[in-house]
């Protein structure tokens, strides 16, 4: 398709913008997370967003739909492939060998909040930049892991106000599923007539996959296929046993889903996912976890067990949306500002910083002139009080304060201004009458700061 080089520019396909009308759901589920990964002993790691392709064919397996359809993978400048992360895990698993976390007291709980890219077909709830948030445990081989991460993303749902079904399956190890596999293969023996092409190689790259299709055909056809939980060995049965006891000791309910397989090849035994009460396919999910017992060691670690939840925040949103579920509004400003002129402006932008320094909330419109627009913008925002400065306060070193509330207005001098409108609103708060002062704006958060390292660049990449 050519593109006409003059017309405006546009997003690419399957990619979005987040407006500042969204701002408040982004706020509102990172706070949570960041809230709950402080209860349950998490800290933050940020892993790049570009890293080599060779990890992810290592990690997330050279067959699956992800490494061989959606990842978005190039040459750099120097020649070398790279590839937009297309999932979560993986980094962490690099980060947490090559910086020496296994020799830290284990278990490390680290959790993420970013980008990640998939070249998928765009459709709703699906596009090619997404963001997942995520939690990994590493050194705990025990199955109470897993309960915690479901205990907190059952936390997140239910603060956000959001019902979900909880899927579990158990992959068994390894060898496990190797058996399972070949079962599975030979089952379709007599029943390859009834497949696509596209299914038919599926049955001999990456048969799994064909478990979770949402071709109905096939999905009835599967309902006599064998089930991988007759297949499990001795310990990854008791183990998966152990994890149904915790859930039920919690009385967290669950599905028992033989078809839930997870896209990627690292998982073990334990795999789960939550989906929407109202989707039987899972076609929304919104988040899923496993156990990757051996991803440490294949990328060169001491074997150290681990498992892990990721979650999927455009989907989270848009069921908010969907459900008509609004974040908690944000507390509305103590304080407005108004000026009349500009040397008042002038004067007006200072005692706004010494307001906001001394921990008040405070609103201004600088860029506005008239008092009574001013004043309608601060009763729209729901400020206490309102200084102003105009022809008079400047020339008397003067601030005009008026209560909102009542109208009433008091004249003190610039430099109290401040003291003045700490000790009324403490009063106030004292009082129970208004809120109270000093609280601390939400922390802001910027997503696309990552943790503090200072690259030393090599020659390589001059
Ligand atoms: P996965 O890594 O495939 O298990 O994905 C975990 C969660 O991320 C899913 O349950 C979705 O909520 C979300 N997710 C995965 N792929 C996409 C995508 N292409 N667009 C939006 N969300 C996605």
């Amino acid at each position: 398709m050519s593109k006409d080089p003059t017309a405006p520019p546009q997003l690419l396909r399957g990619m979005k913008d987040i407006l500042p009308l969204d701002q408040p759901y982004w706020w509102w589920l990172f706070d949570t997370l960041r809230r709950l990964a402080t209860d349950f002993s998490f800290e933050r790691i940020e892993t790049p967003i570009l890293e080599s392709t060779s990890l992810f064919t290592r990690s997330v397996g050279e067959t699956t739909d992800i490494v061989q359809k959606e990842m978005y993978s190039f040459p750099d400048k120097n020649g070398e492939s790279v590839a937009l992360r297309p999932e979560g895990t993986t980094g962490v698993v690099r980060a947490y060998i090559e910086h020496g976390m296994l020799n830290q007291p284990q278990p490390v709980k680290l959790w993420y909040f970013g980008p990640f890219f998939r070249h998928d077909r765009p459709q709703s709830g699906r596009y090619r930049q997404f963001w997942q948030f995520g939690f990994e445990v590493f050194g705990a081989p025990q199955p109470v892991m897993e309960c915690q991460l479901i205990l907190m993303a059952r936390a997140l749902f239910s603060t956000l106000g959001l019902e979900t079904s909880l899927q579990l399956n158990s992959l068994g190890d390894p060898t496990v599923r190797e058996q399972y596999i070949k079962a599975f293969q030979a089952w379709f023996k007599t029943r390859k007539s009834e497949l696509s092409e596209d299914q038919r190689l599926q049955l001999q790259r990456n048969p799994l996959r064909l478990l979770d299709s949402h071709d109905p055909h096939l999905h009835t056809l599967l309902d006599g296929a064998p089930q991988i939980l007759d297949y499990l060995d001795e310990p990854s049965k008791q183990h998966f046993a152990a994890v149904v006891e915790y859930l039920d000791e919690l009385d967290i309910p669950f599905v028992l889903n033989p078809r839930l397989v997870r896209g990627l090849d690292y998982y073990r035994r334990t795999v789960w996912e939550f989906w929407p009460t109202d989707d039987e396919s899972g076609q929304a999910s919104l988040g899923g976890g496993g156990r990757y017992d051996t991803l440490v060691e294949e990328l060169g670690g001491r074997p150290t067990p681990a498992v892990g939840f990721a979650g999927g925040v455009d989907r989270l949103l848009l069921k908010l949306k969907e459900r008509q579920i609004q974040p908690p509004r944000a507390e509305p400003p103590q304080l407005y500002v108004a000026q009349l002129g500009e040397p008042a402006r002038k004067k007006m932008l200072r005692l706004f910083e010494d307001l906001r320094r001394a921990g008040l909330r405070v609103a201004e419109s600088m860029t506005k002139d008239g008092l009574k627009q001013q004043l309608e913008v601060a009763g729209k925002l729901g400020a206490h009080y309102t200084l102003i400065i105009g022809q008079k306060e400047l020339m008397d070193d003067t601030v005009l304060i008026r209560d909102m509330e009542n109208g009433m207005q008091e004249v003190v001098a610039y430099g109290k201004a401040v003291v003045e409108m700490e000790k009324r609103l403490a009063k106030a708060k004292a009082n129970g009458t208004k809120p109270m002062p000093g609280l601390v704006k939400p922390e802001r958060f910027d997503p696309r700061q990552v943790a503090d390292s200072t690259d030393e660049s090599t020659a390589d990449d001059a």
